[in-house]
């Protein structure tokens, strides 16, 4: 075993002691009679302290002639001293090398020499030593486990539904095609038909954390061609309302999460999260047009709220509400899919909405038309062919309850809950149009 602990695992207890330490050389100083060596690990760094006369000749000779990011490790005890940066020390008592490093390097981890986004993709391996991308990816662990936490502890069943899938689930554009042997068929853009079909066979609720396909052509901080989607479903619901409470709490509480576990890494980034207050503010898409009337930008009734928009809501949300998290909903029924229920007694508008944080939308969800023949209809009104979705209108005609949900984008919730400027940061290999290795 090379490693007893890590970095963060040493503790005043262990003042003394024999520990083991493992990692890669951060940091090398030779000031003639002590020579420093600062190792880092996932956890954090630590110092190794080698006065000549308190260390065998080899390791006192060696510590000069390691190289910046070589792997090394070392048994030493550990001694808590003010004079220590870090509060604490280990004298080596043995230094092994295990692999080393060529210099130059790719680029400079510790993040002194700033790298363009390009040049820290295509080396990622070395762009993850720098703590404060490291801090990010324990952040996306930590937000797929309260995600999933909170899921399961609101009687939620994890499904998997299959990602090769032969008809576009809203139609045409933005689909990945492929070979499917004989047949031509597609990577899958959402599981939405799916989710819903699950809705008639009684398991209530349920999700699932998986990713999705986009052809998206265009290249923008918030769009990936390949991203993970958290998709909810839930059965007798009596309107979307029930729906934006499940999704709010459930944001909420990955929030908290992240703020009570990862107080290390949003300090490392140099980040103060704020507290999600519930409930969120529901902005009517009517309410929506007139404050952007208001600033001056004039979007035509019907039509979908632009980036432009979405920005200047979030601004004004954040300014005049102190409110980073809203909904906007009532929203036109041309601007969204087939499958969102509208209201009957008022048709034009549908029962969907979208969840925005920091003037970026992270969700889209609703209420979901379960009534066979309205469903039709609505396919029928958006120029599609009820024929190409007969596997999934079947499954209307047998005892299907009133049912709604969402999709959560992940990287769109982390991309905003830490304000980075670009999607690719929360992602270890982005899928962009340029983008296919690594
Ligand atoms: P947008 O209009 O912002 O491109 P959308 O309305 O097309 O998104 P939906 O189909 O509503 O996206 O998908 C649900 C959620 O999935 C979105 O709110 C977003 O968080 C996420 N999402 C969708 N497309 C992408 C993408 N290309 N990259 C990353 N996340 C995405
Ligand atoms: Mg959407």
């Amino acid at each position: 075993m090379y490693r007893t602990h890590y970095s963060n695992q040493i503790t005043e207890e262990l003042n003394g002691q024999r520990v083991k330490i493992a990692g890669w050389v951060w940091e090398v100083k030779d000031l003639g009679g002590i020579k420093f060596l600062w190792i880092r690990d996932r956890e954090g760094i630590v110092q190794i302290t080698a006065p000549k006369k308190k260390v065998e000749p080899d390791i006192f000779k060696l510590i000069p002639k390691l190289n910046a990011e070589d792997v090394v490790a070392v048994e030493g005890v550990v001694n808590f001293t003010p004079k220590a940066k870090l509060g604490f020390e280990v004298l080596p008592e043995r230094l092994e090398v295990l692999s080393r490093a060529k210099s130059p390097l790719p680029l400079d981890p510790t993040g002194k020499v700033k790298a363009e986004l390009d040049t820290r993709l295509d080396n990622r391996f070395m762009d993850l030593r720098n703590p404060e991308v490291m801090a990010i990816f324990k952040i996306r662990s930590s937000v797929f486990k309260a995600l999933r936490d909170f899921f399961h502890s609101n009687d939620f069943i994890e499904i998997h539904t299959p990602k090769i899938i032969a008809t576009a689930t809203e139609g045409g554009t933005e689909l990945f095609p492929m070979k499917y042997f004989e047949r031509d068929a597609f990577l899958a853009q959402s599981p939405q038909l799916y989710k819903q079909i699950m809705m008639a066979s009684g398991l209530d609720r349920v999700y699932e954390i998986a990713p999705i396909f986009r052809a998206e052509e265009h290249n923008t901080t918030r769009h990936l061609n390949e991203a993970w989607s958290v998709d909810s479903e839930m059965a007798f619901i009596e309107n979307e309302e029930e729906v934006m409470g499940f999704l709010e709490r459930l944001v909420a509480h990955t929030i908290d999460y992240v703020r009570e576990n990862n107080l290390r890494e949003l300090e490392t980034l140099n980040f103060e999260l704020e507290e999600p207050k519930l409930p969120f503010p529901r902005l009517s898409y009517d309410r929506a047009l007139e404050i952007l009337g208001d600033l001056g930008k004039e979007i035509p009734w019907g039509e979908d709220i632009d980036t432009e928009g979405e920005k200047l809501l979030g601004r004004y949300m954040l300014e005049n509400e102190d409110a980073p998290l809203y909904f906007l909903y009532r929203y036109p029924s041309e601007a969204k899919p087939f499958y969102i229920m509208r209201y009957d007694e008022k048709p034009e508008i549908s029962r969907a909405f979208d969840l925005e944080y920091r003037g970026v939308e992270i969700s889209s969800g609703g209420q979901r038309e379960h009534r066979h023949d309205v469903l039709v209809e609505q396919i029928k009104g958006k120029g599609l062919n009820p024929e190409s979705f007969e596997f999934y209108l079947k499954t209307f005609q047998y005892g299907m309850p009133p049912h709604g949900g969402f999709g959560l984008g992940a990287e769109r919730l982390i991309k905003q809950m830490l304000n980075l400027p670009n999607i690719r940061e929360v992602v270890l290999f982005p899928r962009d149009r340029k983008r296919l290795t690594p």
